[in-house]
């Protein structure tokens, strides 16, 4: 795969421009029990409540948005786990382009459903035997499609970097702010709007513990490959962080830190019975890393983004009882 220049904040900008009117300016909450609890005041950015539930609306529909006429009228194909799916799917269907996406079997029935539901061709796949991103490319070059990769890609990093751009415009800096992360395109979004309006924020990743392929990366400063993790966090089981993510991750993250599955829980526990909201398995992994480091929290203005709520209800209410 070739290496495209990597994106800066002034593309983050361009970005917000392209996306006004489409995405939702997503809400900023609080919570006084999690504040006293932490001697902190804690902003959530509550991409929840994004179009289609999560943040990757941003990068895919910046992402289309830069399509040429004939890109547009081949259409575009995408791979995911889920969310960038559904984000890939409406942002077509707003710009009136044909959409392919390539799933794997076990995602959730809900986001198959979904993307089905905003009139995308489905191509499903078995995540443990099968190699997913050669089908996209086989599917992009067979039929003239554009491939758009889940994170790896500048237009779907700054779209990401969009949602810390409104957070810091809303809430002013930070001390600290708490992303999760997958493949990186959330984060190395978050770090360019970070290091633009908060410079001297300290910005960690959050990834699920049974996947900490960026967490190695990070520390050994070479992109770690593993196997396909077993979480709950189900929008965080990459295998790698991206040749583009991973430059801006080095340069602009203070760390990665890590969650384990019933940590995740316990936040989405919290969110549901403190906040009255759904938040997904991996939209939590900010907060749960957070309650580990109340020591170091103390006293500081801190940033955490909910990436997203897209979880089978059966599926969440089967998790709140563990
Ligand atoms: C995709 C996704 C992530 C991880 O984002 P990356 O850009 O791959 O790091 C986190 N949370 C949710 C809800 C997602 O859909």
């Amino acid at each position: 795969m070739t290496t495209l220049p990597l994106p800066t904040y002034a593309d983050v900008e361009a970005a917000a421009e392209r996306i006004a009117g489409y995405a939702n300016r997503t809400p900023v909450h609080t919570s006084r029990t999690l504040n006293d609890r932490l001697g902190a005041e804690v902003f959530f950015k509550c991409e929840n409540f994004q179009r289609m539930g999560a943040f990757k609306f941003r990068g895919a529909f910046n992402a289309l948005s830069k399509f040429t006429p004939a890109q547009r009228q081949g259409g575009v194909v995408a791979f995911s786990s889920g969310n960038h799916a559904q984000g890939i799917a409406l942002s077509a269907r707003l710009l009136g382009m044909p959409a392919t996406i390539v799933m794997p079997a076990d995602a959730p029935a809900l986001k198959i459903a979904a993307t089905k539901g905003y009139g995308a061709n489905v191509v499903i796949y078995d995540r443990y035997t099968e190699d997913r991103e050669a089908i996209g490319r086989d599917l992009a070059e067979k039929h003239g499609m554009t491939l758009i990769p889940p994170y790896d890609h500048p237009d779907v990093m700054a779209g990401q970097g969009t949602t810390a751009r409104e957070l810091f415009e809303e809430v002013g800096t930070l001390d600290a702010l708490f992303a999760p992360l997958g493949g990186g395109g959330l984060l190395s979004g978050t770090a360019l709007a970070t290091r633009a309006l908060a410079p001297q924020c300290e910005l960690y990743g959050v990834e699920p513990e049974a996947g900490n392929d960026g967490q190695q990366s990070f520390r050994s400063g070479s992109i770690v490959h593993i196997d396909t993790p077993k979480t709950i966090a189900d929008g965080a089981q990459t295998q790698h962080l991206g040749q583009h993510t991973f430059p801006i991750i080095q340069r602009d993250v203070t760390d990665i830190l890590t969650a384990t599955d019933a940590q995740l829980v316990d936040a989405m526990r919290f969110f549901a019975e403190r906040m009255k909201m759904i938040v997904e398995p991996t939209g939590a992994l900010g907060l749960a890393a957070a309650l580990q480091q109340a020591d170091a929290l103390k006293g500081k203005r801190v940033g955490i983004v909910i990436s997203g709520g897209n979880v089978d209800i059966a599926w969440f209410c089967e998790l709140m009882k563990r």
